[in-house]
């Protein structure tokens, strides 16, 4: 079922570190369709162990027919008893680099632009993967924008440069991640000085 599981006698644990080197999870596939183009696909399921947080499942689609990919991540436990809000604070490329899980049911917001991107579908990501995103997210109608409505197109235009400013980090600034379900984290890469992790 899985692919390249065999390379040594060492058992692997169900749970693995996401980050560790060897990386090599224990991969269940399944033949699936494609909603793009209703050809059969694969989808490649395995669970993961994210370090100081907890276990989750990876779920991958990829279609060898029309190119269609995507990935989506879901807690593999239940709801957690507490919701959670992480705040961090970007200063360095090292916190651009820091993993965040965004479950289905976080928004993450940007408080210096009021920003605020709606829960959508659970994802693993970075900092700067969760900006790059938004900027595409707005990018995506601006050509449609310009035409019908210039003057709110100007006004996104202004915005998209200021998120683009985070990227290269002009300034530092707060991100923050708030999951009712608890089911959310940012990876934290200083665990042990909580100076630098805000708890709300
Ligand atoms: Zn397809």
């Amino acid at each position: 079922m899985s692919g390249d599981t065999e390379k040594d006698a060492k058992p692997n644990p169900l749970f693995r570190d996401i980050t560790a080197d060897d990386y090599d999870p224990e991969i269940t596939e399944m033949a699936s369709l494609c909603v793009n183009c209703e050809e059969e696909g694969m989808t490649r399921l395995f669970l993961t162990k994210i370090p100081f947080f907890r276990e989750v499942i990876v779920s991958s689609f990829q279609c060898d027919h029309c190119g269609m990919r995507n990935a989506e991540l879901m807690p593999a436990g239940r709801l957690q008893d507490k919701g959670v809000v992480y705040k961090v604070n970007i200063q360095t490329p090292q916190d651009m680099n820091r993993q965040v899980v965004q479950s289905q049911s976080a928004a993450v917001r940007i408080p210096c632009l009021e920003f605020e991107a709606p829960p959508k579908k659970g994802l693993l990501s970075t900092v700067e993967g969760i900006i790059s995103q938004a900027i595409d997210d707005l990018n995506q109608c601006q050509p449609l924008r310009k035409v019908q409505d210039p003057e709110v197109a100007a006004k996104i235009e202004v915005f998209i440069e200021k998120m683009q400013n985070l990227l290269k980090l002009e300034t530092p600034f707060d991100l923050v991640v708030d999951d009712p379900t608890g089911n959310s984290f940012v990876e934290n890469p200083y665990p042990f000085d909580f100076s630098v992790f805000a708890w709300l």
